[in-house]
C-alpha cells in the first residue's frame, strides 16, 4: 500500500517536471505538448503483442481455472473515483505495449488504433487530416478501450451516441485466450460496451473518423429553465446532419447554474462545429495556463450579459476556440470538480481565486494529475469529500434529478444529450427503447450528506428508470444492482467466452465500497 502511494507520488513529480517545461509551449502556442507524443505500430508488431498478451491469459487460466484476471493499470491511471484495491490478490494482466495507432485511412475516414491510446493523441494525429473521432469525451487521457468499456460520451453525443456507437470493428481477447474480431461474435460485442472489463478485453478497435476542422464555433444560448432547454434541443436533435463535425449544432452541450450562491440561475447551451475561417474581430478563446477554467468561462459569459428580454432563446455571446482545446475543454479542473472540492479549503480556495496563481498550478489540474492525488486519499475520505457521478435518465425525468441536487447544494450541472439506437444497445447501456435520446446529466461538486446521499442518488435514478455511470463508487447491494440489467444474459455471454475469468461486475464496482466505506443501507 506504502509502495503503491509511493508510485504515484514518484510518477506526479515526474508528470509535473514534463509539465514546468510545456509551460512556455502553453504560454506562446496552444496544442503543442511534449507529454503526449503519438506513437505508430505496424500492425505485424500489433498482432505479436497482442498473441503475446493471449498466449499469457491461455497460460494462467490452463495452471489455475480460478484465476481472477484483472488489467494492471498504475494506481491514478484510468479515470474511475474507485481506488484499485479491488485489484489485491487477483492476476494484473500487463497491456502496456498496447499503446499506438496502427493506422489512419484518410480514404475510407477511420482510424486503427490500440485500446490503451489516449483521446488526445488520437486527436491530434487525425486533425492534421481534417478528421477526428466521430465522438471524443473530454478527458484527455480517456482512452480509446475504457471508453467502450465506460460507455463514453460527449457534445456529439446527440447524433452518434456513446462512443462504442462509432467502432466499426474491434479486436478482443476473450478469457479463454481467444483472439476474435467483434463481428465474429456480434451477440458478445453488443453487450459489451458498459461491461467495464468483466467479459471480454478490448485490445484494437477501427474507429470511425468524420470531417473536422482546427477551429469551433460555438454559440451560448440562455434557457430560464429546462423545459425551454429540452424543448429547443427536442428540434435540433430531429435535424440529423452528415458533415460530421462541420457546421452549426454538430455540439450540443450545457451547463446547468443552478446553486443558491449563483448570481444567475439557469442553463447555458452550448451549440456550434467546426469552421473553414474565422471572421475578422471575432472573439477568441484559447486555452494557456491563464484561461480561466472553462466553466469560469461559461459562468462569466452568463453573468456580464444583462438580460433583456424574456424570450425562450437568448443568444448570449458566440467564439471561436481552437478545435483541440474545445474538445479537453473540461480537462483542466475536471469540470468544476476541483474548484469545487478547494472552495472548502480557504487556502487552496484562495489560490483558484486567483488567475496568476492558479497558473502555477495547471499541472496539478489537469484530471490525470487530480485523479493521481484524489487516490492518496482513502475511499472514504474522498467520497465524503466529493460527489462525482453522471447519471442518465429519460429527458422528461432530468428535472427530478437536477431538484435532488440543488438540494444537496450542488452548483453546477453538466447536461449532455445522448442519442439511443433502439434495440441495437447494450443492457449496460445508458440509452433507452422507445426514445429518440436520453439526457447524461454530470454531478460533480461538494454535496449534502456524502456518501449517503450518493446512495440515495443511486436509488433515485433506478425508480426513475435510469442508469448510473459506473466508474463511480456503487453503493447499491448485488440484488439491487443487478435489478438494472440483464443478469442472465450476462452470466451466459461470461460462460460462452470464459469471461468469468475476469472480476464479476459487483464485485469489482461495488465491492471495494462494502468493505470499506461505512454506510447505512
Ligand atoms: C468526473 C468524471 C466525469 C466524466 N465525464 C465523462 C464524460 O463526460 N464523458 C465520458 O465519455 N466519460 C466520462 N467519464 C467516464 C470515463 O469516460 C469512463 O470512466 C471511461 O471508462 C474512462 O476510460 P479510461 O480509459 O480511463 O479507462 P479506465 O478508467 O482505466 O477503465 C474503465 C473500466 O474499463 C475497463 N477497461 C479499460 N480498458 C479496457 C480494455 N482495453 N479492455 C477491457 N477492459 C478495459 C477497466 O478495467 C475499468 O473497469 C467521466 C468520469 C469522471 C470521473
Amino acid at each position: 500500500m506504502i509502495w503503491e502511494k509511493l508510485k504515484i507520488i514518484l510518477s506526479i513529480i515526474i508528470d509535473l517536471f514534463i509539465s514546468l517545461c510545456e509551460i512556455p509551449f502553453l504560454i506562446f502556442k496552444t496544442n503543442k505538448t511534449i507529454s503526449t507524443p503519438v506513437r505508430f505500430k505496424s500492425q505485424h508488431q500489433h498482432k505479436l503483442d497482442i498473441t503475446q498478451i493471449a498466449t499469457e491469459i491461455r497460460s494462467i487460466t490452463n495452471h489455475n481455472p480460478s484465476v481472477q484476471i484483472v488489467m494492471d493499470r498504475k494506481s491514478g491511471e484510468g479515470h474511475s473515483t474507485r481506488s484499485t484495491a479491488y485489484k489485491d490478490g487477483k492476476y494484473r494482466i500487463n497491456i502496456s505495449s498496447l499503446n499506438s495507432i496502427i493506422e489512419i485511412n484518410q480514404h475510407e475516414e477511420y482510424a486503427e488504433v490500440e485500446a490503451l491510446v489516449t483521446f488526445e493523441e488520437v486527436c491530434k494525429a487525425t486533425i492534421k487530416y481534417g478528421l477526428l473521432p466521430a465522438v471524443v469525451p473530454e478527458f484527455k487521457s480517456i482512452t480509446i478501450g475504457g471508453a467502450i468499456q465506460g460507455l463514453g460520451i460527449e457534445s456529439t453525443s446527440w447524433k452518434y451516441g456513446t462512443f462504442d456507437k462509432t467502432v466499426i470493428e474491434a479486436t478482443l481477447i476473450t478469457g479463454h485466450g481467444n483472439i476474435l474480431y467483434a463481428s465474429e461474435v456480434p451477440d458478445l460485442w453488443k453487450n459489451l460496451p458498459g461491461s467495464n472489463g468483466t467479459i471480454a478485453l478490448i485490445v484494437a478497435a477501427r474507429i470511425r473518423l468524420v470531417q473536422a476542422t482546427e477551429w469551433i464555433h460555438l454559440r451560448y444560448v440562455f434557457y430560464p429553465d429546462l423545459s425551454n432547454f429540452l424543448n429547443d434541443i427536442e428540434k435540433k436533435i430531429s435535424i440529423q446532419t452528415n458533415t460530421g463535425w462541420i457546421g452549426d449544432n454538430q455540439v450540443i452541450d450545457a451547463i446547468h447554474f443552478c446553486g443558491k450562491n449563483q448570481t444567475m440561475n439557469g442553463i447555458v447551451a452550448m451549440y456550434g462545429g467546426c469552421v473553414s475561417s474565422i471572421p475578422r474581430n471575432a472573439s477568441i478563446r484559447k486555452e494557456t495556463v491563464f484561461s480561466s477554467f472553462f466553466y469560469q468561462h461559461v459562468k462569466s459569459i452568463l453573468t456580464k450579459k444583462k438580460m433583456t428580454n424574456d424570450h425562450n432563446e437568448t443568444n448570449l455571446y458566440e467564439d471561436y476556440i481552437p478545435t483541440l482545446d474545445y474538445l479537453f475543454r473540461h480537462d483542466r479542473g475536471a469540470f468544476w470538480a476541483a474548484a469545487e472540492v478547494a472552495s472548502t479549503d480557504p487556502l487552496i480556495g484562495f489560490i483558484f481565486r486567483r488567475p496568476y496563481l492558479l497558473c502555477l498550478l495547471n499541472y496539478f489540474l489537469k484530471t490525470k494529475t487530480l485523479y493521481k492525488i484524489a487516490m492518496l486519499t482513502s475511499d472514504q475520505k474522498r467520497e465524503s469529500t466529493g460527489m462525482i457521478q453522471d447519471v442518465d435518465v429519460l429527458p422528461d425525468r432530468a428535472e427530478e434529478i437536477i431538484n435532488w441536487a440543488i438540494n444537496k447544494d450542488l452548483n453546477m450541472i453538466w447536461l449532455c444529450p445522448v442519442r439511443c439506437h433502439g434495440t441495437d444497445e447494450s443492457f449496460f447501456s445508458v440509452a433507452q427503447p422507445n426514445t429518440p435520446f436520453v439526457m447524461n446529466i454530470g454531478l460533480y461538486g461538494v454535496a449534502k450528506d456524502l456518501p449517503q446521499s450518493n446512495l440515495d442518488l443511486q436509488r433515485l435514478v433506478i425508480k426513475l428508470g435510469g442508469k448510473c455511470g459506473l466508474y463511480a463508487h456503487i453503493y447499491l447491494d448485488r440484488e439491487e444492482f443487478w435489478s438494472c440489467y440483464n443478469y442472465k444474459e450476462y452470466i451466459r455471454l461470461r460462460e460462452m467466452s470464459g469471461g468469468h475469468v475476469f472480476m464479476d461486475l459487483w464485485d469489482k464496482v461495488a465491492g471495494i465500497v462494502f468493505s470499506k466505506i461505512s454506510i447505512k443501507r
